[in-house]
C-alpha cells in the first residue's frame, strides 16, 4: 500500500523509479525471523532476488545469511558484511575463478550440481590448501506447478544431481581429500503457491537421505532452498507471504534427525511486496479495439511480464475516475513490452502516476539498458 504522502513526494522524482517500502520489508523480516527462532531453522537470503545495498543491509541485520549463485554475488555478500559461515553458493556452471573466490572467502558450503563440478572444486581447494565444504544439490524430481521457466526440480531440468548419480558421487567423495560433505540441498522452483509441493519435498528428502544413511554417510545439514510464492493478484490484501503455513507444513512433514540443522533460502517472499515500479503515463492511445496506456517504464526496467508472462497488479495512483479497459505497455521496441492486457484502470491521462506492484523481487536486479535506456533508480520510504 503506497501512502498519499509518498505519492506526493513522487511528484518531484524523475520517473521511472523503484520505490521500496522499508516498513513492510522490516515487518516481513520480523515475522520470518520469529518463525526461524520458533523452529530453530537458519536462512540464507537469495541475493539474486534483489541485491540493492540498503535492502541487503537490512536483511543481514535481521540475522539472515546469503545464498549466492555467482562468484560476484559471493564477493558482494562478503562486502555487505555477511559472515562467510552464513554464505552458501549454488549454480550449475561455477567457473574456476568463481570457485576460487568462494574458497578464499571461506563460505559455509558449495551447493554442488554435478559430479565434474565436485572434482574441480576438490582440485582447486587442494591447490589453495583449503578444505571445501559441499552440499549436494539433489534434483528430487518434483513438479512445483509453477511457470516452466522457474521450475527447477524436475528430472528434465538442468539443475541438481539426480538420485541415479549418487553411486558415482559417493565413490568420488571417497577419493576427494579436500572436500567435506556437509549436507543435502534442494530448490525445486520459484513462486510456489501450492504448499503441497513442500509437503511432497519433505517426504522425498526422507527417502533420499536414507540412501546416504544406509552407507554410513552423515548428512548434518538439510537445505530446503527457497521458492515460496507471493500474491501478485492482490498485494494489498496479502503484503506478507504465508510464512506461518509454510513453516508449519515443513515442521510437520520433515523428519529432522538429532544434530541436523535445517536451512532455507528465501528470495522472492522476503522482498517482492516491498518494491514498486513507479512510472508516468506518456500517452493514451485510442485504437479501434483497444486503448493503450503507454508508460515511461518498460521491459528493460521490469522484465518479468515479458520473460515469464508474469502478472503484476497495476494501479493509477492519482485518478479516481470511472474505470475503463486498457492495455498497459512500455516504450521499448518489442511487442512483449507489455505490463498488462485488458486491465481495468480508472480513466487515465498523460502525466498520471502508475504503480506496478510486487516488483521488489527479480525486478530492479534484472533491469538493463536495452534501447540505451537509463537504469531506474531506487528510493526508499524512510528517506523520502
Ligand atoms: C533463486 C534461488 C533461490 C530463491 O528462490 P525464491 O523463489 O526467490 O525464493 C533459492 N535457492 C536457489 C539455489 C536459487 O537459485
Amino acid at each position: 500500500m503506497i501512502t498519499a504522502e509518498a505519492v506526493k513526494s513522487f511528484e518531484s522524482i524523475q520517473t521511472p523509479f523503484y520505490f521500496y517500502d522499508i516498513e513492510l520489508l522490516e515487518k516481513t523480516l520480523g515475522l520470518y525471523v520469529s518463525l526461524l527462532k520458533k523452529y530453530g531453522y537458519s536462512a540464507h537470503y537469495a541475493l539474486k532476488a534483489n541485491a540493492d545495498n540498503k535492502i541487503i543491509g537490512i536483511i543481514r541485520q535481521a540475522g539472515l545469511g546469503a545464498d549466492c549463485v555467482s562468484g560476484n554475488e559471493v564477493a558482494l555478500a562478503v562486502k555487505a558484511g555477511f559472515a562467510p559461515d552464513k554464505i552458501v553458493y549454488a549454480g550449475v556452471g561455477k567457473s574456476d575463478k568463481e570457485i576460487k573466490t568462494a574458497l578464499k572467502a571461506g563460505i559455509f558450503s558449495f551447493n554442488c550440481e554435478s559430479v565434474p563440478e565436485i572434482k574441480v572444486i576438490d582440485g582447486l581447494a587442494g591447490a589453495l590448501g583449503k578444505k571445501a565444504r559441499i552440499a549436494l544439490r539433489v534434483n528430487p524430481d518434483i513438479d512445483a506447478h509453477t511457470h516452466k521457466y522457474i521450475s527447477t526440480g524436475r528430472k528434465e531440468d538442468k539443475f541438481g544431481i539426480s538420485p541415479w548419480m549418487f553411486e558415482s558421487v559417493a565413490a568420488l567423495l571417497g577419493e576427494c581429500k579436500n572436500t567435506e560433505l556437509v549436507g543435502l540441498h534442494f530448490h525445486v522452483g520459484s513462486q510456489i503457491l501450492d504448499l503441497g509441493v513442500f509437503r511432497l519435498l519433505c517426504k522425498r528428502i526422507a527417502e533420499l537421505q536414507q540412501w546416504f544413511t544406509d552407507r554410513n554417510i552423515t548428512i548434518s545439514n538439510l537445505n530446503l532452498g527457497g521458492g515460496l510464492g507471493v500474491d501478485y493478484e492482490n498485494p494489498n490484501e496479502h503484503p506478507v507471504a504465508d510464512f506461518e503455513n509454510y513453516f508449519d507444513i515443513i515442521h510437520k512433514n520433515l523428519a529432522v534427525r538429532p544434530e541436523q540443522r535445517v536451512h532455507f533460502e528465501p528470495g522472492r517472499a522476503i522482498v517482492a511486496q516491498c518494491g514498486h515500479l513507479i512510472s508516468r503515463v506518456l500517452y493514451v492511445k485510442i485504437g479501434q479495439r483497444r486503448k493503450f496506456v503507454i508508460l515511461d517504464a518498460g521491459m528493460n526496467d521490469l522484465i518479468r511480464p515479458a520473460l515469464y508472462q508474469a502478472h503484476h497488479a497495476i494501479e493509477n495512483l492519482v485518478s479516481s475516475k470511472r474505470k475503463m479497459r486498457y492495455d498497459v505497455v512500455g516504450p521499448v521496441c518489442e511487442s512483449s513490452d507489455k505490463f498488462g492486457g485488458n486491465i481495468m484502470l480508472p480513466q487515465t491521462q498523460r502525466g498520471d502516476l502508475i504503480a506496478i506492484h510486487t516488483a521488489g523481487a527479480y525486478g530492479q536486479v534484472m533491469s538493463m539498458r536495452y534501447n540505451q535506456r537509463d537504469l531506474a533508480k531506487a528510493y526508499y520510504s524512510d528517506e523520502l
